[in-house]
């Protein structure tokens, strides 16, 4: 028995026999050509262009039916194929490297796939993915080779593949692929994002899992812990079987409470929203029963162009978003841009610590320019449904004002322009900065909600970088400082008659969600996916139980305390599905 341990991206247990699948190109062929054969190899590459076009439209319209939503990440490979810089660039190393086209193709298209590896945000690094689907589909056409196709399967298997791209996922039969696992990928990736939509337990990341399995072995997969079990022994398998059965028994009851109001025993009510990182994603929001978008990221307009987005392009992507989750909210967050997340476009210095310096709300004041595009384009979308505007990195008042203050420009400019907003939309700040937190009674009074942003409260807090792996240690959601700055700023908000959200990934841990809901959270925020197991505690206590555990986790002076607490209380009470 070998067990493995990767990332689980999407839950489930489910064995059976292994299917490894092979990449059917082994190496590209790369020779010299003539100038004669040039027009030839354009030919050629402009067949396989149209060939591939045909293949992605049709998968598109195979998945439209059961998963119409998911097929619009077919859309994106479209665009991709169609990238005239891409074609370009192909081109013209054909023309001056007189190489043939498979080479030529391959070379340019490993460039933008090395470019995209390299951006710091992970979810657009994880659209590297995506470039490497189409690559390796026009590839095919080029060498016209057959892929394999998963499609085709006669038993039921684990399939165990280096890669899989989004369109292969798409293609799998759930009656035949029980589940997956790879060597490489990551939790946002559109591969792992169609596991979840088709329901199929996946491990990725494993790195060596292709090499570690042979033909006939029983694989165990584990999508909710990460582990793969190649050859079990019996034991281990039984208590997989009673496993698979008790999640079965969970899975129902979880979907039983899509469709009920997330609130305690004894009827103290949270509202449970959803995190949204590119707009394709809000697909996701209904399935899991979210009420709404508590954070809606902007940075993927701005990032990979050249030029910046105008308002118009905004306008219909806010108005869209909207319209789509109307009546509930949808929170847009203006622009983030600094950090760890650059646009080229902005061209903006390189500086030696970027997370303390020209990011988010103070680029955008030094840049109204920039910054009234987008309140512009979220006012006018604000008539479609309920929009709410949120500021990040907000570090006082100062800012705040200076922030209402372009708003109110902006709502000037719209009038004078006769364009429809909605004057009363709410405004809100986020606080991520400990000088906000500990200011939290004074900008309570200025705006209509609070959003906690842990992720960054808890980096500036404890002086610990977000994305070091060295210190990965000391990020502590449940440091005693992280809690009382959390119960100050609820109180704060509270004192003022203001709600208060959490949109971290704090927000999205099942085993804060007593402790938050004891502070008097109003809202959290979070992956679609980590909505049900959320709303299934919340709705297995009380209010007042939350109270005397979020009082008691307070009272203690370590971080071990805290969790050690928790876990206890969690395991007494068969809180979480272990
Ligand atoms: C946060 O800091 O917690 C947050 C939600 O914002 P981001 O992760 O985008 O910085
Ligand atoms: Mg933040």
């Amino acid at each position: 028995m070998v067990k493995l341990e990767g990332i689980g991206v999407s839950p489930g247990i489910a064995m059976g026999e292994m299917y490894l699948l092979k990449n059917a190109i082994s190496s590209i062929p790369s020779y010299s050509i003539e100038k004669s054969q040039l027009s030839g190899e354009i030919d050629r590459f402009k067949k396989a262009l149209i060939k591939t076009e045909n293949e992605i439209r049709e998968i598109q319209g195979k998945v439209k039916g059961e998963f119409r939503k998911e097929a619009r990440i077919f859309d994106v490979h479209l665009l991709i194929l169609k990238d005239k810089r891409m074609i370009r660039e192909v081109i013209q190393r054909l023309r001056e490297k007189r190489v043939n086209i498979e080479s030529a193709f391959a070379f340019v298209a490993q460039k933008f796939i090395t470019a995209f590896a390299q951006i710091d945000a992970e979810y657009l690094r994880e659209r590297k993915v995506d470039i490497e689907d189409v690559s390796k589909r026009v590839l095919h056409n080029l060498l016209e080779v057959q892929r394999e196709s998963l499609s085709q399967l006669k038993e039921k298997v684990v399939v165990i593949a280096h890669s899989l791209s989004p369109s292969e996922t798409a293609s799998m039969s759930r009656d035949k692929v029980i589940a997956f696992a790879t060597n490489v990928g990551g939790k946002t990736s559109h591969t792992a994002i169609m596991a979840r939509a088709l329901e199929i337990p996946a491990v990725v990341g494993l790195k060596d899992v292709t090499s570690r399995v042979q033909s006939e072995d029983l694989i165990i997969i584990d999508g909710s812990k990460g582990f793969v079990i190649i050859n079990p022994d019996e034991e281990t398998l039984e208590s997989y079987k009673r496993q698979q059965e008790d999640l079965l028994v969970a899975k129902r009851e979880l979907l039983i409470l899509k469709n009920l109001p997330c609130q305690t025993k004894d009827g103290r009510r949270i509202k449970l929203r959803s995190n949204i990182e590119l707009p394709q994603e809000i697909a996701h929001i209904p399935f899991y029963g979210a009420e709404g978008i508590g954070l809606y990221r902007t940075e993927f307009f701005y990032l990979n162009r050249q030029d910046l987005p105008g308002e118009e392009e905004q306008y219909s992507s806010y108005k869209t978003a909207a319209e789509k989750v109307n009546p509930y909210p949808v929170i847009i967050r203006t622009l983030d841009i600094g950090g760890d997340k650059f646009a080229s476009s902005l061209q903006a210095p390189s500086e030696l610590n970027p997370f303390l310096g020209w990011r988010a709300i103070r680029f955008c004041l030094a840049r109204p320019d920039i910054f009234k595009t987008q309140l512009r384009a979220i006012l006018r979308a604000s008539p479609f449904g309920n929009l709410k505007i949120m500021y990040p990195m907000i570090s006082g008042i100062e800012e705040l004002r200076k922030a209402n203050f372009i708003l109110k420009e902006a709502k000037a400019e719209l009038k004078i322009e006769e364009k429809d907003f909605n004057n009363d939309l709410e405004v809100g700040a986020m606080i991520e900065t400990p000088s906000a937190a500990m200011t939290a009674d004074i900008l309570a009074k200025e705006t209509d909600f609070f959003s906690i942003g842990t992720n960054d409260l808890i980096q500036y807090s404890i002086a610990i970088d977000r994305i070091n792996e060295k210190i990965a240690y000391l990020y502590e959601p449940a440091h005693p400082a992280i809690l009382r700055l959390i119960k100050n700023i609820i109180k704060a908000a509270h004192k003022e008659k203001i709600w208060v959200e959490m949109c971290g990934e704090m927000a999205a841990d099942p085993s804060f969600a007593l402790l938050l809901l004891g502070l008097g959270i109003d809202a959290l925020s979070m992956s679609p996916f980590a909505i049900p197991e959320m709303k299934k505690i919340i709705r297995g206590v009380t209010f007042q139980e939350a109270k005397e555990f979020a009082k008691n986790a307070l009272s203690f002076e370590t971080t071990k305390e805290v969790t050690d607490y928790a876990r206890t209380f969690y395991k007494e009470r068969k809180l979480l599905n272990e």
